[in-house]
């Protein structure tokens, strides 16, 4: 299986939007889109209500998440999120819905993504891929990210 690419600015970006939510002290997710399935287009953050322990997505946002995937032809390849401490998957985190397709990907950063850095950032993330038995797996992000330019 080839690695999703996914550009610097987008994981730059990523960092940012976390690290800029963990300085309120809250949880923050964004979604990676992509046209196809092997490259990350676009990085999307949904309208989100957040506190220090979960981010929440109402219905209007989710409305306006689909709204904007087929205005675009895109779908979501990933989500990413951060945690306040360590990085690993809940169960509200396997609930959620946002992806749902075998070999979606999910990334947890620990610690608001204080310390992640593009160079780090796959090394830093828990990073899970939904099984084709609808089981969210745990896996190393370098097998199945690439970042490049
Ligand atoms: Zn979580």
């Amino acid at each position: 299986m080839s690695r999703i690419k996914v550009g610097r600015s987008v994981v730059a970006s990523t960092i940012e939007r976390l690290q800029a939510g963990g300085r309120i002290g809250h949880e923050r997710a964004v979604l990676w889109l992509g046209s196809g399935a092997d490259r990350i287009d676009e990085l999307y953050e949904p309208r989100q209500r957040t506190r220090a322990d979960l981010f929440y997505f109402d219905r209007q946002s989710m409305q306006m998440l689909l709204a904007h995937l087929r205005e675009k032809r895109l779908r979501v390849l990933a989500q990413v999120h951060s945690h306040p401490g360590r990085a690993f998957h809940s169960g509200a985190d396997d609930e959620w819905a946002i992806v749902r397709h075998a070999g979606a990907l999910s990334l947890v950063l620990p610690r608001f993504a204080q310390e992640a850095t593009v160079d780090n950032f796959l090394g830093l993330a828990a990073t899970y891929v939904l099984s084709t038995q609808n089981r969210w797996e745990e896996a190393t992000g370098g097998t199945l990210l690439e970042i490049c330019r």
